[in-house]
């Protein structure tokens, strides 16, 4: 037990963190390039916000979610989406008083009790972006584009986008009576998740993996066909603004999403490098979720990206990011005396903004060297009694193994000077 983390987590560390910490790069760049603010919202919430912000229908909701009882008897739950506990800061803060849209992303860990897998954890992370106060496609394409860019930027060229419009809630009741007059046919055919799904939220069946479902399905009426006049408008400038951005997508009308708030647009990226896992990011409008929260009518658009997903795929196109950590300097020592003029002069190098290491463990000269190599240093220079009575020491450039001999206090200097040139 006690040298086994629990079933579903990862550690972060090594070449992993090297890629994560790239990903974050360019997450942070993107999103400030488009305006859109950072925010961090607690770890856990009140298990009612995840029950009406995510759904009551949904997986998450009946099966996934990590609650438990405080010690001040109050319902908890450990975030199980990034969207709720913004929706909740949006309402709670006022961010609707102030200039609309309101534009804000976060990256968080998130927590699903589901059977751990390729991709599937029970702890693990997302970016997303939400965009409040706009109903217009362009806020649609402004958010599109943004997941688009940063698929782009990451090298995450493998992705297709598929997008479909659900339309609005009218729509939506009528498709929803439309699909479940068909179903009703088979009605003994479906899956007890779908016979479920019947009764509380139709559109989830087109969602479903089970192969009997799916021969069900196969002549099912769509979404698409049901959308009245001004959501079929809303979708068409929407997918002529993707066009003008030479966005390509595919219209899928089998995209539904799993959350219930979802209205008009919904859009998956999928990728075909990773396996049955295959949506790094999905996203769409929901129009409702604000009201369904407590707040008044404020429409709103955002997605989800899973950041162990993106990794994936990363290191499915380009392998793990295996770069070596590299210092500016290493400055061993041998000696006691040489030991305090070590350590004065590695302090003062990184007060000036140098990477430096130095002997932390009493080893030989040669040793030190060895050390020295493997952290990637670009330079390396040993001071011991002999350099301290001659005030000279030999610095080492690494790559190119060209020696110069320095007096002690120009350490500092000589290194600041070449500090630019190694960035
Ligand atoms: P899936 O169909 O794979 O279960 P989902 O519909 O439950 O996905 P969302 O709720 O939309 O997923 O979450 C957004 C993104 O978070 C997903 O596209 C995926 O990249 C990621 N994600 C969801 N669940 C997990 C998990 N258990 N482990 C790792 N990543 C996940
Ligand atoms: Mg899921």
């Amino acid at each position: 037990m006690l040298t086994n983390a629990p079933r579903g987590t990862k550690d972060i560390y090594g070449s992993y963190m090297n890629t994560w910490k790239k990903l974050e790069d360019t997450v942070n760049e993107i999103c400030t390039n488009f305006g859109f603010n950072e925010i961090r919202t607690p770890i856990f919430e009140h298990t009612e916000l995840f029950q009406r912000g995510v759904g009551e229908t949904t997986d998450i909701v009946q099966k996934e979610m990590y609650s438990f009882t405080d010690k001040g008897d109050r319902n908890i739950t450990l975030k199980p989406e990034g969207t709720a506990g913004v929706v909740r800061a949006y309402l709670e803060r006022k961010m609707y008083a102030d200039v609309q849209p309101t534009k804000l992303f976060y990256i968080t860990p998130a927590f699903r009790y589901e059977r751990p897998q390729a991709g599937r954890y029970r702890q693990f992370h997302q970016f997303g972006v939400e965009l409040f106060g706009s109903d217009k496609p362009s806020a649609d394409a402004e958010v599109i584009a943004l997941a688009a860019n940063m698929l782009k930027n990451l090298g995450i060229t493998n992705v297709e986008l598929h997008i479909n419009s659900l339309g609005g809630p009218e729509c939506r009741k009528k498709y929803n009576n439309t699909l479940k007059e068909f179903l009703s046919k088979n009605i003994d055919s479906l899956c007890p998740t779908c016979l479920e799904r019947y009764e509380k939220n139709p559109l989830r069946i087109l969602d479903c993996k089970n192969e009997k479902c799916r021969e069900v399905l196969k002549d099912a009426p769509l979404a698409k066909d049901e959308l009245d006049t001004e959501c079929k408008e809303h979708f068409e400038e929407l997918l002529r603004l993707l066009d003008a951005m030479e966005i390509e997508y595919t219209v899928d009308p089998w995209i539904v999403r799993g959350l219930d708030y979802y209205t008009r647009t919904v859009f998956e990226f999928i990728s075909k490098d990773i396996g049955a896992q295959g949506t790094v990011c999905g996203g769409g409008r929901y129009d409702k979720l604000i009201e369904e929260c407590g707040g008044s009518p404020t429409p709103a658009v955002g997605f989800g990206a899973g950041i162990e997903r993106l990794i994936m795929t990363m290191e499915a196109i380009n392998g793990s990011n295996q770069d070596k950590p590299t210092r500016d300097i290493y400055l061993g020592y041998v000696g006691e005396n040489a030991k305090k003029t070590t350590f004065a002069i590695v302090n003062e190098l990184r007060k000036n903004n140098i990477s430096v290491e130095t002997d932390l463990m009493s080893r030989s000269v040669k040793a030190q060297m060895k050390y020295a190599n493997k952290i990637g240093a670009r330079y390396s220079a040993i001071i011991g009694d002999n350099e301290l009575e001659e005030n000279s020491v030999r610095i080492k450039n690494m790559e190119t193994r060209e020696q110069i001999d320095l007096n002690i206090e120009e350490i500092v200097k000589y290194m600041k000077e070449n500090k630019n040139f190694l960035d």
